[in-house]
């Protein structure tokens, strides 16, 4: 796994293909835990051995996984738990995966370290342009505090434009797919 720091990164945006929710497990908290087994039952959570996780699908995937025509959507979206609303990126205190100077973020006085998995798709690497440096990296250290519930620009926004018919026999009500 590679962590790369962020001010190699031009732009981020979730193409919804859905690789993070296959190859990762999703850790909760008690109360991320508390909703989920009281909206969809206990049954969709697993326990480690100090850790509780949202259940897999026999593939791998997380059980709330959707996919219609090879667009990934969570069917959790209204309860994401947080550490996929952070997903691929990384904030510390303290420059754990090394390159302090390309790591560094600074949020009002604050100085946080952020990183990204580069096995994320959604990575474009380059020089990081204004809205991502200003707007995307901003709101996913804003999630990471707690300041910020609503994900704007820290998620996808892939228009359905071409599936009204898949919407409404899903009764989804959104308008977009969102990771
Ligand atoms: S966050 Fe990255 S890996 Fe996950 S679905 Fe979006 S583009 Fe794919
Ligand atoms: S984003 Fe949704 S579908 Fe993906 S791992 Fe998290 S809860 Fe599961």
């Amino acid at each position: 796994m590679l962590f790369v720091p962020w001010k190699y990164i031009a732009n981020w945006e979730c193409v919804t293909c859905g690789k993070c929710c296959r190859a990762y497990s999703v850790v909760l908290n008690f109360q991320e835990w508390l909703k989920i087994v009281r909206n969809y039952g206990v049954d969709k959570t697993i326990a480690g051995i100090d850790k509780i996780f949202i259940k897999r699908k026999s593939d791998g995937s997380c059980i709330f996984l959707g996919n219609i025509s090879n667009l990934h959507f969570c069917g959790l979206q209204h309860m994401k738990p947080k550490a996929c609303k952070l997903w691929p990126f990384k904030i510390f205190s303290k420059p754990k995966y090394g390159y302090a100077n390309e790591a560094v973020y600074y949020y009002g006085k604050r100085r946080f370290f952020v990183y990204a998995d580069s096995n994320c798709t959604g990575l474009t690497l380059g020089r990081p342009s204004w809205e991502f440096t200003y707007q995307t990296v901003r709101e996913f250290v804003e999630i990471a505090l707690g300041l910020c519930n609503k994900q704007r620009k820290t998620t996808s926004n892939v228009a359905l434009i071409e599936y009204p018919n898949v919407l409404e026999n899903l009764k989804i009500r959104k308008y977009y797919f969102r990771l």
